[in-house]
């Protein structure tokens, strides 16, 4: 049975959780790090990624979520946990100089918010490489991807823009599917997870 966590400071970490129990995994909340100990998997889940980031601090989880990523831990992030794995951040509000902090896990730039304020959120069937059927994607203030780097793999886009990728065992979505009944995205998570080898502890 695969152990993964997930990242529970802020944001939609619950529904993460059921969708994984009822694939049958054993699933951890991560607020510390010791909590990440034995796990060979995480999701960060959406939220609001400049609390998010700030929390990541005040946790002392940094450095601890990028070992986790050295010693071979799978990662995911939707929507506000894509932003804190990407490379680069586009659109951190002004009052931060324009800067936020990143894990750098994924050689992406990523633009917050792209889809524009007045479109809060809206919900498109999504082709999605690896599934062969469109995914019922909801989008809530969403990020998009840009210029992924060599080893990056665009696994969805929509209007033309990158809104799913993976490099390596780095998965990302712009979009919730946590908040759909829709498990195939945490399914194909797991197989990633079963891949690979559970994560000796630090
Ligand atoms: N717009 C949020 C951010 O930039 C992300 C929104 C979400 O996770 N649904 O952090």
């Amino acid at each position: 049975k695969p152990s993964v966590g997930v990242l529970a400071v802020q944001g939609a970490f619950r529904e993460h959780r059921q969708h994984l129990e009822a694939l049958g995994a054993d699933v951890r909340e991560v607020r510390l790090p010791g909590d990440l100990t034995g796990l060979s998997g995480l999701v960060m889940p959406g939220g609001e990624s400049t609390s998010m980031a700030r929390l990541l601090s005040d946790f002392g989880l940094w450095a601890p979520l990028r070992d986790f990523h050295a010693r071979g831990g799978v990662l995911w992030g939707t929507c506000a946990g894509a932003i804190l794995l990407s490379r680069r951040v586009e659109g951190a509000p002004p009052q931060f100089g324009g800067h936020q902090d990143s894990l750098g896990l994924l050689d992406v730039t990523v633009r917050r918010n792209a889809f524009g304020r007045q479109v809060d959120s809206f919900s498109v069937p999504l082709p999605v490489q690896g599934l062969d059927a469109p995914f019922p994607a909801l989008f809530i203030r969403a990020p998009v991807l840009t210029e992924l780097g060599p080893d990056v793999e665009r696994l969805a886009q929509h209007d033309g823009q990158t809104v799913m990728a993976r490099q390596g065992r780095v998965l990302a979505s712009a979009f919730h599917p946590e908040l759909t009944g829709d498990r195939r995205i945490h399914g194909l998570f797991l197989d990633l997870v079963a891949e690979h080898q559970p994560v000796a502890s630090a």
